[in-house]
């Protein structure tokens, strides 16, 4: 079912979510509300959705990079669902990117985070798994992996003149980001 996103200055967005018990993970409510997070990243175009911002307060999230490609990186994610991930900065070298959101709509920023990452979390079965990721696809995880601790990525604009609506994004500052 696709649910009403939760936008900036919903409370929902600040607070850590709550970690996934065990014993739910059979339960038909987490069957649901993957199926709500894939049905409602896909309606609203985003790549990536974490649960608070369908109004669900769990560590819950699910990224989908196909066939995409942005920044000259070919990325190809089949759709992967993270439960209670944690992250794991492999690199004291930054990376940025302009990134947006669909619980900040309408705007693009310029953040800078760490370039290399491991993530552990589980899947459905609670089996613990294990992802290292680089480039574009490390933004993609931390940005997801914030929205379960409260932070946006509006957070980390470390300049706000680097914040920007996507019409002025596309129209002043795409070429340049590419490059
Ligand atoms: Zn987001």
């Amino acid at each position: 079912m696709i649910r009403p996103i939760c936008r900036m200055g919903n409370p929902i967005l600040r607070k850590s979510a709550q970690k996934v018990a065990k014993d739910f993970l059979k339960s038909d409510d987490l069957g649901r509300l993957i199926e709500d997070l894939k049905d409602s990243m896909k309606h609203y175009g985003g790549i990536g959705i974490a649960a608070p911002q369908i109004g669900v307060d769990l560590q819950v999230a699910i990224i989908e990079l196909k066939g995409f490609n942005r920044y000259g990186e070919n990325l190809d994610l089949p759709l992967q669902l993270f439960i209670n991930p944690e992250l794991h900065p492999l690199s004291e070298e930054t990376q940025g990117f302009w990134e947006g959101c669909l619980s900040v709509p309408g705007l693009r920023g310029y953040v800078e985070r760490p370039s290399a990452i491991r993530v552990t979390y589980m899947d459905e079965t609670g089996a613990s798994k294990e992802l290292e990721a680089r480039g574009f696809l490390a933004t993609v995880l931390q940005h997801e992996l914030d929205h379960l601790h409260g932070v946006l990525y509006v957070d980390r604009i470390k300049d706000p003149r680097l914040l920007a609506y996507q019409e002025e994004f596309d129209q002043f500052i795409k070429e340049r980001a590419i490059e």
